[in-house]
């Protein structure tokens, strides 16, 4: 295997090995480096004390109670952290007792998946638990019992499938079942930590296959209940031309939404979990999710906060799932369009149609965008460029002079940009007979 190691590992290897202590690089930059993939975190693992490794680096850091420190380099910061072993876990998170080694195979050990247990030097690949050969044969195998290491960490049962996602692994059977009988264990976990490893998975090539993969676990029941409850209710009626099940539709959005956003992948996942809510039946046999919008934004709503999502992140999962189901209508008001830009967000505009056409697509509609979406796209373009001034106001200084019986001056300058500060807010209120009202109000 031909790699080249940026010069600033090879002189962090030089240093260390050369001050007589071992030094290795570790976990998922040696992955990386054998599939030929970028490197984001250059990780090493080093017999020295974090005092030795500071006087060896003057400019390192100490960077926490396990003794990394870190180096700053234009790779970003490399963390050499002294080699240890774990003692027994008291809880699905936490190591009782960590202990430092001079064995690097023990180092390796404690680590969760083979083809995260490798370690390289400047002479030797060590790979005690054939993590080479997973590599090779695109496996995701826990290193040792693979359900005694999920229940010392249950952050592990998600890493399995988020790495399996991210590197297009399959993960090998014993270490999935015992994924699907520790899957409950997910629970201890933190809203924060379920995030970040949901959001990798949805920030991968293929986060359809990470999603399925997460529901096989029986992972995705517990992490979106809500989302579980829209398998098994078909949409099936004569009003429509398909059939499918509100579940699988929702997985083929999320395949087919044209973008790469995280959370716009997501918004696609959960655009329809407001329709178990709002079923109903009608007597023609016709199915309906009225109001299913409505309901969908408040779900949405609450799994943010569980997933402690961001104040940006949670207003913009609840802006396309509340206002997923708008209209296209070319021929709307310049005023219903800026509504509509105004209730979903100059900046969430793209990836709404972004949502509708993965929408359709996973629909099973074959065109992605119809020419009615062309033409309403067209339309947002032309009433962005068109700057709103007050001479758009449905009422003019005439109407003013005229409503309160007065002379032209000041006062209706002002009475006009007084209006037009509200229809700024609320596109809605250009309306010439509310308009006409308003003007003796605020006189
Ligand atoms: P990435 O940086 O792309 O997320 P990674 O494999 O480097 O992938 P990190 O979370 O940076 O993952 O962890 C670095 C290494 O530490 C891993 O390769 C693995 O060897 C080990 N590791 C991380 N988390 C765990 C865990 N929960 N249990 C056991 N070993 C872990
Ligand atoms: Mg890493």
């Amino acid at each position: 295997m031909e790699y080249q190691l940026p010069e600033k590992v090879q002189q962090i290897l030089e240093t260390v090995s050369q001050a007589g202590f071992q030094i290795y690089i570790v976990g998922g930059a040696v992955r990386d480096l054998l599939m030929g993939r970028e490197i984001n975190d250059w990780d090493f693992t080093t017999d020295a004390k974090p005092e030795e490794i500071l006087k060896l680096f003057p400019d390192g850091f100490y960077d926490n109670k396990f003794g990394t420190v870190g180096i700053p380099s234009d790779l970003g910061v490399l963390e050499i952290t002294t080699m240890r072993k774990e003692g027994i876990y008291k809880d699905a998170r936490h190591p009782s007792e960590v202990s430092w080694t001079n064995k690097i195979e023990e180092d390796l050990a404690r680590r969760d998946f083979t083809v995260n247990a490798l370690a390289l030097s400047r002479e030797k690949m060590v790979d005690p638990f054939n993590g080479c050969q997973d590599i090779e044969k695109k496996n995701i195998r826990a290193v040792g019992n693979p359900d005694q290491r999920f229940k010392e960490d249950a952050l592990r049962l998600m890493r399995a499938i988020r790495i399996a996602t991210q590197l297009g692994f399959e993960i090998e059977e014993k270490t999935f079942q015992a994924i699907r009988e520790n899957a409950e264990l997910i629970k201890e976990i933190s809203g924060e930590r379920i995030r970040d490893e949901l959001f990798k998975i949805l920030a991968s090539p293929n986060p359809y296959i990470g999603i399925v993969k997460l529901r096989e676990a029986g992972i995705l029941q517990i992490i979106l209940p809500e989302l579980e409850r829209t398998f098994g209710i078909s949409q099936e009626g004569p009003k429509h031309a398909r059939s499918y099940d509100i579940g699988e539709h929702s997985f083929l959005t999320l395949k087919e939404t044209p973008t790469q956003d995280p959370l716009v992948r997501l918004a696609a996942l959960l655009h329809d979990i407001g329709k178990p809510d709002t079923v109903e039946v009608e007597p023609d046999g016709n199915v309906t999710f009225y109001n299913h919008d409505v309901a969908g934004g408040k779900l949405v709503w609450e799994i943010s906060q569980r997933l402690h999502l961001s104040k940006k992140q949670s207003d913009k999962l609840y802006k396309l799932v509340r206002w997923h189901l708008f209209s296209v209508d070319e021929k709307q008001t310049d005023a219903a369009i800026r509504r509509f830009i105004k209730k979903v967000g100059l900046e969430n505009i793209e990836d709404m149609m972004a949502l509708r056409v993965g929408d359709r697509l996973g629909g099973g509609t074959q065109k992605a965008v119809s020419w009615r979406m062309e033409k309403f796209t067209e339309r947002i373009h032309q009433v962005l460029q068109k700057p709103f001034t007050v001479s758009d106001l449905k009422i003019s200084g005439n109407d003013v002079m005229q409503t309160l019986k007065i002379q032209p001056g000041p006062k209706v300058g002002e009475i006009l940009d007084t209006l037009f500060a509200e229809v700024l807010e609320d596109a809605s209120k250009n309306n010439r007979e509310y308009l006409l009202k308003r003007i003796k109000e605020v006189a």
